[in-house]
C-alpha cells in the first residue's frame, strides 16, 4: 500500500533561495512546454510530454546557462514536462481544466529523484538529490522513496513523498522502541532517530536568564520593573509553547510508528539539581512527555513501559550486558570493558531500554 506525506521544511535562509530557484526553473519549464504544446497544436501536429522533453534537452536547456548551474538538480525539468502531460491527461479525460500558466508565488513546486535509485529518509533529515541535507519540524516515518516533491505556501516550504507500506496503514513500522532522553539530544532512539534539543528553546532560554538578572536590578514598585515582568511573563509563554511543540512532534512521532515504546521513569521529583538538565525532557517536561504518551499510546494502539529508574540503561553494554561501575556524564560515547563495543552513549541507553522492552 502506498502512503503519502506532507511536511513543513525547516529551512535555512540560504536553503530558501536555493528552493526557490528550482520552483522557478520548473515554472519556467513548465510554461515552455505549454506555450510549445499551444504552438504545435495549433500547426496540426499533436504533441505530447516525450517530444518536448527531447526539444528541450536537446535545443533549448542548451541556450540557458542558469538552469544547468552548479547545485541545481537537473531532475526537475523532466518532472516539469510529466506534471505537463499528466495534466493534460487529465483534461482529455475530463478530469480538469486545460493547464494554465504557472504565475510566480502561485503553487511553487518541483519534484526531483535519484535516478531509480531509492531515497532514503527517516526521522527530521533528508539527504535531497543534489541539493542535499534539509531539515524537517516533524519526524518522518523510516522509509525511502522514489521521488520527492518540495512546494510553497506563502513563506514555507513543504517536503511530500508518496512511500510503499507492507500491511495496513495503522501496522506500526517498528514494533519495539527504547527512548533515552537527555540534553544535546532530547531524544535519542534505538532505531537511530534522533531529536535534537531546538536551538529556539536554548536561546530563549538564555534570554530568560538574562531578563531575570535585570529584573533583579530593577527598583521595586518602579514603571520599569513592571515593564520588565511583562516582559518575563511573555517570554516564559514562549518558551513553554516551543517546549510542547517539541513534545508533541516526539510523542506523535514514537506512537504512530511503534508498537512498544520503552523509556525511562524520570518522573523523580529533586531529581534535576543541575541546571543543565532542566533544559532537558527530564528536567522539565517528563510529566508532560508521560501524558502525552499515554493518551497518543491509546490514539495509536500502541504499549508504552516505563522502566524502573533504576534499571542501568546508560551504564550497561548493549551488545554484552556487561555493567559498567561508574559512567560520568562527560562521556558521551560508551566503551565495553568487557567486549570492545564502542557506541554512542544515548544510543546504547536507548538500545538496552529497547532490549528491556523485547523481554517484557
Ligand atoms: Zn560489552
Amino acid at each position: 500500500m502506498l502512503l503519502s506525506i506532507k511536511t513543513k521544511l525547516n529551512l535555512t535562509p540560504d536553503q530558501k533561495v536555493l528552493m526557490s530557484k528550482h520552483a522557478g526553473i520548473a515554472r519556467f519549464t513548465y510554461n515552455w512546454g505549454l506555450l510549445t504544446w499551444d504552438n504545435l497544436y495549433r500547426d496540426g501536429l499533436k504533441p505530447n510530454k516525450f517530444i518536448l522533453k527531447k526539444f528541450f534537452n536537446n535545443y533549448v536547456k542548451t541556450e540557458y546557462a542558469w538552469i544547468k548551474e552548479k547545485g541545481i538538480c537537473q531532475k526537475i525539468t523532466q518532472y516539469a514536462f510529466d506534471h505537463l502531460g499528466t495534466a493534460f491527461d487529465r483534461y482529455f479525460k475530463k478530469l480538469g481544466e486545460r493547464p494554465t500558466f504557472k504565475k510566480k508565488g502561485k503553487q511553487d513546486s518541483f519534484t526531483i529523484d535519484a535516478s531509480g535509485k531509492p531515497i532514503p529518509v527517516g526521522g527530521t533529515r533528508v539527504k535531497l538529490p543534489t541539493i542535499g541535507w534539509v531539515k524537517t519540524y516533524e519526524g518522518l516515518p523510516h522509509t525511502t522513496t522514489q521521488a520527492i516533491t518540495i512546494s510553497r505556501t506563502a513563506d514555507d516550504w513543504f517536503i511530500a513523498f508518496a512511500y510503499e507500506v507492507e500491511t495496513s496503514p495503522s501496522a506500526h513500522q517498528v514494533d519495539v522502541v527504547g527512548v533515552d532522553l537527555g540534553l544535546k539530544a532530547l531524544a535519542t532512539l534505538s532505531t537511530g532517530v534522533m531529536f535534537p534539543n531546538p536551538k529556539q528553546y536554548k536561546k530563549q532560554l538564555r534570554k530568560l536568564q538574562r531578563l531575570s538578572r535585570q529584573l533583579a536590578r530593577k527598583e521595586k514598585g518602579s514603571n520599569n520593573r513592571y515593564k520588565a515582568k511583562t516582559k518575563l511573563a511573555k517570554l516564559h509563554v514562549r518558551i513553554a509553547n516551543i517546549r510542547k511543540d517539541t513534545l508533541h512532534k516526539i510523542t506523535t512521532y514514537l506512537c504512530k510508528n511503534h508498537a512498544r515504546i520503552v523509556v525511562e521513569d524520570l518522573n523523580v521529583s529533586g531529581m534535576v539539581k543541575n541546571r543543565k538538565l532542566a533544559q532537558s525532557i527530564a528536567g522539565s517536561g517528563f510529566y508532560e512527555f508521560r501524558r502525552q504518551l499515554e493518551y497518543k499510546c491509546k490514539k495509536f494502539g500502541s504499549e508504552l513501559i516505563i522502566a524502573n529508574r533504576f534499571y542501568p540503561s546508560s551504564k550497561t553494554c548493549s551488545n554484552c550486558g556487561h555493567k559498567k561501575e561508574v559512567l560520568s556524564l562527560s562521556e558521551r560515547t560508551f566503551n565495553c570493558d568487557n567486549c570492545g563495543f564502542s557506541l554512542d552513549r544515548d544510543l546504547n541507553a536507548a538500545l538496552n531500554l529497547k532490549a528491556l522492552g523485547c523481554s517484557a
